[in-house]
């Protein structure tokens, strides 16, 4: 499907750049116009893809681009005042020639926390198609005023979007490497997957289309109903030989297309979706008591089969309770088949409440501490007997 995609705040518009860089390298079509929106010159200064006049700088007047710090509330406040210099980047796309929006950004600072709703917010006043969002949790090891933040800024989110699709660093993170080089590990993985998902259906010019493929529609239908979504996905590697034909790994030398026999390509989808699914979720969750869900199967075409895709799916439905599993592939001519899961409508979560939890004891403490502050201030300023007039 093709999306405009919006990168709010430092960690939205590194991801919406990556984006780009994954749509040219894997020709998928699915950013049909990428924006920035920062109240930080230098963050917009250091994105590569975006172009130059999709960089749009917000709360100029207030914090003179230098950012809002981790403050959300400044960031909501920006966002509002300067909602229509956002609004004149997105006039200058062809929101006709758009499925969706998706807005990104990560929840614990402060310009995408709290811009993002915000902007949110003002699409959907404004626009007939669905407005999603790509939600990113900070890590627990950021401190309390980031946690604090991203679950305010969590709850707001959900309730603006058609859809918020979520991916938690705390998962994610590895140790022993710099944050910044984490990050850049990270970010690929959310493009692969989000990517993969989403461009499913996007068949392009020479490409084969797909014995049953998945469409715009279907990705919709399955985020339509809002909530919260997680993504499961697995791949594993497959020969490609150079004739156009394919060897698999698992034929060894000699073999031929002869040996992919289709018990082996439907057991190997199978346990890609188990994978999938029980795997390392973008966000991790009880998958039982999910809504709706989607299984985009991708590969080369003699590797994807409509039994194995639909014994996924049926397995999906045993595993997840849901009644609305809707399943296809995405044939693509890249050395691996790959399953990617959208679990959508989950709502048994204890990582969002664990953030909760922490975010109200960090909300408590910061309470305490002002007000403690404010009376040793005072205490120091005051003289003991109250013997002392200030001047004005
Ligand atoms: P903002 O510019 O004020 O919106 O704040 P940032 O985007 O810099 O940071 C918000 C949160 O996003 C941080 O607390 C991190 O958890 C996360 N973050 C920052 N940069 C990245 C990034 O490049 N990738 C990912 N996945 N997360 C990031």
């Amino acid at each position: 499907m093709k999306l405009a995609m919006i990168g709010f705040g430092q960690a939205g518009g590194k991801i919406v750049d990556r984006f780009l860089d994954y749509d040219d390298r894997t020709g998928s079509g699915i950013v049909r116009a990428a924006i920035a929106v920062n109240s930080a010159k230098a963050d917009l200064m250091g994105l590569e893809n975006i172009p130059q006049e999709n960089r749009v700088l917000i709360g100029q007047a207030r914090v003179k681009g230098h950012g809002v710090g981790a403050d959300n509330e400044l960031g909501a406040e920006v966002a509002e005042e300067d909602i229509d210099e956002v609004q004149n980047a997105i006039d200058a796309i062809p929101t006709h020639e758009v499925d969706a929006f998706l807005i990104v950004a990560g929840m614990g600072g402060g310009t995408g926390s709290g811009g993002a709703p915000v902007l949110a917010k003002h699409l959907q006043r404004i626009y007939t198609i669905p407005v999603y969002g790509l939600g990113v949790l900070p890590g627990t090891d950021e401190g309390g005023i980031y946690t604090l933040n991203a679950a305010r800024s969590f709850q707001t989110f959900v309730r603006e979007v058609d859809n918020l699709l979520v991916f938690d660093n705390d998962s994610w993170r590895q140790t022993g490497e710099s944050v910044e080089g984490g990050y850049d590990q990270i970010n690929e993985e959310i493009v692969r997957r989000f990517g993969i998902l989403f461009g499913a259906g996007e068949v392009g010019d020479g490409q084969e289309v797909a014995e049953s493929v998945v469409d715009s529609s279907e990705i919709i239908n399955t985020l339509s109903g809002g909530g919260v979504s997680t993504v499961g996905f697995a791949s594993e590697e497959v020969e490609m030989n150079t004739g156009g034909g394919l060897l698999s790994r698992f034929t060894g030398e000699g073999g031929s297309e002869d040996d992919l026999d289709a018990a082996n390509t439907t057991n190997r989808i199978t346990s890609l979706v188990r994978k999938a699914a029980l795997g390392r979720l973008t966000l991790p969750c009880e998958i039982e008591g999910t809504e709706r869900a989607l299984l985009v199967l991708s590969g080369p075409s003699e590797y994807l089969n409509r039994k194995g895709i639909e014994r996924g799916r049926k397995w999906l439905e045993e595993e997840t309770g849901s009644m609305e599993v809707r399943g296809g592939d995405f044939p693509r001519e890249e050395p691996e088949v790959a399953a990617a899961i959208l679990l959508s409508g989950v709502t048994n979560v204890p990582r969002i409440k664990r953030l909760q939890q922490v975010a109200i004891e960090a909300q408590d403490n910061i309470d305490d501490i002002q007000q403690e502050s404010e009376e040793n201030l005072e205490e120091l300023v005051e003289d003991d007997e109250d013997e002392l007039e200030p001047l004005f």
